[in-house]
């Protein structure tokens, strides 16, 4: 399953719990400093599986999680390609 995720790094506190939890190695800590003086947390290039859990580990839960849609739930007749959906938990 293919994800996506998109870090708020002016509300991020450069933690680092994320860039632990991530079991593909998706995130970074940034060299650069954010408004607050923190070094947020950044994506690299990866293979995201949507997983989510850097979401849930977040304290400041600064982090949105997009999957693919699930092939399953694509009916027939559907004209639209499948794209990213957001994680509901
Ligand atoms: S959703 Fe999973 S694979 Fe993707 S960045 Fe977060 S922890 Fe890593
Ligand atoms: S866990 Fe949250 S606050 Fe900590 S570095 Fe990651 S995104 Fe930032």
């Amino acid at each position: 399953m293919a994800g996506k995720i998109i870090i708020n790094i002016e509300r991020c506190k450069g933690c680092g719990l994320c860039v632990i939890v991530c079991p593909k190695n998706c995130i970074a800590i940034s060299k650069k400093s954010n408004k607050s003086g923190h070094f947020p947390a950044q994506t690299t290039n990866c293979d995201c599986t949507g997983c989510a859990m850097c979401a849930i580990i977040c304290p400041d839960v600064v982090i949105k999680v997009f999957r693919e849609e699930d092939a399953a739930a694509i009916k027939p007749g559907r004209k639209s390609k499948p794209g990213l959906i957001k994680e509901k938990a």
